[in-house]
């Protein structure tokens, strides 16, 4: 691990002013089950730790006026996923977060820290692969030609096949969350599905966000349909791994049709990844299998396999279908 400097901010305003002398060479810390690791690697090396877990405001759940929730960017991912309010409003939420991780990672791991981890891709963790656009821009992509099996089948480019690791985010998308931000600048809001971006041009990037700005806050919106969701997380082992796919689906179903539809997958792309072709062919659908089946068709109408991962195309589709079915009641056939 490479030497670097720690320091405990006291208030917000302190923790942005040493972010910003620190001109990009300063991480913050929260719970550090990502960082830490990335650290010890050697794939991150600031010069500078923030840690920013005495910042008290930053820790709260609280209700907001008109039925919204706001999670604390400190609130831990224990905590946000027994919360009685999330728990009832929100349960694809919980249950993403429950299908995390484990007990112990979780009661550590922050809202926050949750938005920023970094892919799993095993040629990103171990700099003794050398080509990696992510971690040494230009250096090529090993996963490419490599074992890929965990790779993305979805909005990839031929730089970066890399997927979003994150169980929470892909319940936040499709629940149309808003990050909340604090910068030099003032509070900005970001809307969930604009913070991650897809693999472009500044690959060491995996999101919108500032060097120089904190989230502060995400806001689950006052929308009491959106109770009436589901999160399915197909993976290698029954706990404690990554998803090879996953999907958080939400449903309005009024006298059998579906008013509308919010459909988000994980493990597929390098961001929690909005199908809102599949939402399309769902509204207006009677609740049944056979438009489940069109929707997982639309979602994955532009998937891309490669050597180890084409399998995930199938998966997904299946998975689609029955978290849909499962949400909506219906059995299933196959
Ligand atoms: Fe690096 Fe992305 Fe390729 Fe993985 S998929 S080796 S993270 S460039």
């Amino acid at each position: 691990m490479n030497p670097f400097t720690y320091s405990r901010a006291t208030d917000g305003n302190a923790a942005l002013s040493e972010l910003a002398a620190a001109n990009g060479q300063a991480k913050l810390l929260g719970g550090g089950t990502n960082l830490i690791d990335l650290m010890k690697m050697g794939v991150e090396q600031p010069k500078k730790l923030i840690d920013i877990n005495r910042l008290a405001p930053l820790a709260k759940i609280e209700e907001l006026p008109g039925g919204g929730l706001r999670l604390g960017a400190l609130s831990r991912n224990s905590d946000v996923a027994e919360h009685p309010l999330v728990r009832e409003r929100y349960p694809v939420l919980s249950q993403a977060l429950l299908a995390g991780a484990s007990p112990q990672l979780r009661n550590m791991a922050t809202t926050g820290g949750n938005l920023l981890q970094r892919t799993r891709c095993y040629y990103f963790y171990d700099p003794a692969f050398p080509a990696c656009n992510k971690r040494q821009p230009g250096s090529g992509c090993g996963a490419l030609e490599g074992f890929n099996r965990i790779h993305a089948i979805l909005g990839q480019s031929d730089q970066c096949i890399a997927t979003h690791p994150s169980d929470m985010c892909v319940a936040l998308a499709a629940l149309e969350a808003v990050v909340r931000v604090q910068g030099p600048k003032g509070e900005r809001e970001i809307p969930f599905g604009e913070f991650h971006t897809l693999p472009g041009e500044h690959l060491e990037n995996d999101t919108v966000l500032g060097k120089d700005e904190l989230i502060t806050a995400v806001d689950l919106p006052a929308a009491p349909w959106v109770k009436h969701s589901h999160y399915l997380k197909v993976r290698d082992r029954a706990s404690y791994t990554f998803a090879l796919v996953s999907v958080a689906a939400v449903l309005e179903i009024d006298g059998g049709t579906i008013k509308q539809a919010r459909i988000a997958l994980g493990g597929v792309a390098h961001k929690p990844w909005r199908a809102k072709e599949a939402e399309q062919k769902l509204a207006g659908s009677r609740a049944d299998e056979a438009a489940f089946r069109a929707a997982a068709d639309a979602a994955l109408a532009g998937a891309k396999g490669y050597k180890y991962n084409s399998f995930k195309i199938e998966l997904a589709r299946r998975a689609i279908v029955r978290a849909l079915g499962t949400l909506a009641g219906t059995p299933r056939s196959a």
